[in-house]
């Protein structure tokens, strides 16, 4: 029998696996100190001493395949009441959340009136796309955006996901046909109370779909900077599927999605006899290829320095020549990248972000970077725009394009490009 395993965490530095609590575990890269990526500051609040750096240090388990970093913030602090991300705003996310409502509906044969739970349901807006569909639902949100979801009709409960409120939705609302986790499930520190939750409150035959960034297209295209204090795990399909048969849950099915620049959707049941997909098993075989392989993670890390040095140069040649340079977008991962290349307010005047973030007006902590509202950059006309959400530059860039915008474009990933 499989001794217990440890998957709550308490804050601070971790030395083992958080799915297999192997200590084989290798250093991928250090990306320095960074501050919690979704803490923006306010001009009241604006204060250098008052901002907390916290170590960015990647790890890969040579045993189960996980990649992880080893500092857990306490989670109150990274998900703090004015969390400022809301993903209806982002138009092809909530055309992806349809997407993935739609797909869920009619690929599980779910019926009308059928449960279905979001955990870190944030303003509602998946479960909103159940409720059309016909589907009863409830939502699980720490954050303040409940409150939005609450404004739209969504049942939320506004609480950390855990055995005391599925216990809860158990007695008043019964058990789910279906679990979901759209860009939560790497993030939890709790994972153990999180799968304790999710086996209290699955009916017979019940579903968990859940997607998070996906490893491999995480190396692939070069998103080291997605790797922040929020994402604690990137997961391999390898590694969930170590974690699902310690949980005796059937993992039968994943398959790539666009999402993010590349997530991964996986379905797990606990109807033991749905058979594993085509496609997870084409997954696992490709991941043999690379994922204990040593040499490929130095290549990634190797390109990973080669992207900052080629950034600081192309910077450094703006700056000597004197020409503006601002940036465009404000995702999360934006203060990753500007972090580890060290890009201050003294380098970028600014960073132009849509009228409808909740981020406007604030600035990125400890850099010093003010966030206003997009509409800046048609009557400024800069020389270069730095293009922070780079996952998504053919959107962006087409819509500024024509509106007459001549300014280059900056794209630092997955390598440096001028357009
Ligand atoms: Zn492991």
């Amino acid at each position: 029998m499989m001794k217990n395993l440890i998957h709550d965490f308490d804050e601070g530095s971790i030395n083992i696996c958080q799915i297999c609590n192997s200590e084989n575990l290798d250093l991928v890269i250090h990306l320095g100190h960074q501050p919690l990526a979704n803490t923006f500051l306010d001009e009241n609040s604006y204060n250098k001493e008052t901002v907390k750096l916290y170590p960015i240090n990647v790890l890969r388990c040579c045993n189960c395949g996980l990649v992880q970093i080893d500092q857990i913030v306490k989670q109150r602090d990274v998900y703090h009441p004015g969390y400022p991300y809301i993903p209806s705003i982002t138009g092809l996310v909530d055309f992806q959340q349809k997407e993935f409502a739609q797909n869920c509906f009619e690929s599980l044969n779910l019926k009308k009136g059928d449960l279905v739970i979001d955990v870190g349901s944030n303003d509602g807006n998946l479960l909103n796309y159940f409720k059309e569909l016909g589907c009863r639902v409830v939502g699980v949100e720490p954050t303040s955006t409940y409150k939005i979801a609450k404004k739209k009709g969504i049942k939320t409960y506004n609480d950390f996901f855990n055995e005391k409120i599925a216990k809860k939705i158990v007695s008043l609302h019964g058990k789910a046909k279906l679990i979901t986790a759209t860009n939560v499930f790497a993030h939890m520190s709790t994972m153990g109370s999180v799968m304790r939750s999710i086996d209290l409150l699955l009916d017979k035959n019940s579903f968990f779909v859940f997607e998070n960034h996906y490893l491999g297209n995480v190396i692939k295209d070069m998103q080291y900077d997605t790797f922040y204090h929020e994402h604690l795990r990137t997961y391999s399909a390898h590694s969930l599927k170590f974690l699902f048969n310690y949980y005796k849950l059937n993992f039968y099915n994943a398959y790539k999605v666009p999402r993010y620049g590349g997530s991964l959707r996986c379905f797990v049941s606990n109807n033991k006899s749905l058979k594993k997909s085509d496609s997870l098993k084409k997954i696992i075989k490709n991941e043999q290829n690379w994922l204990f392989s040593k040499t490929h993670f130095n290549i990634f890390k190797n390109h990973i320095i080669e992207s900052r040095n080629k950034l600081k140069d192309k910077i450094y040649q703006i700056k000597n020549k004197k020409q503006s340079l601002v940036g465009k977008a404000c995702p999360a991962r934006a203060v990753v990248l500007l972090s580890y290349n060290n890009i201050t307010k003294n380098e970028l005047s600014y960073i132009a972000e849509q009228s409808t973030s909740l981020k406007l007006g604030l600035k990125i902590p400890s850099l010093n970077i003010p966030i206003i509202d997009s509409e800046i950059l048609m009557k400024d006309k800069p020389d270069y725009i730095l293009l922070l959400a780079w996952h998504l530059k053919k959107p962006i860039i087409n819509k500024w394009r024509s509106r007459g915008l001549k300014s280059k474009f900056i794209v630092p990933l997955p390598n440096l490009q001028i357009i």
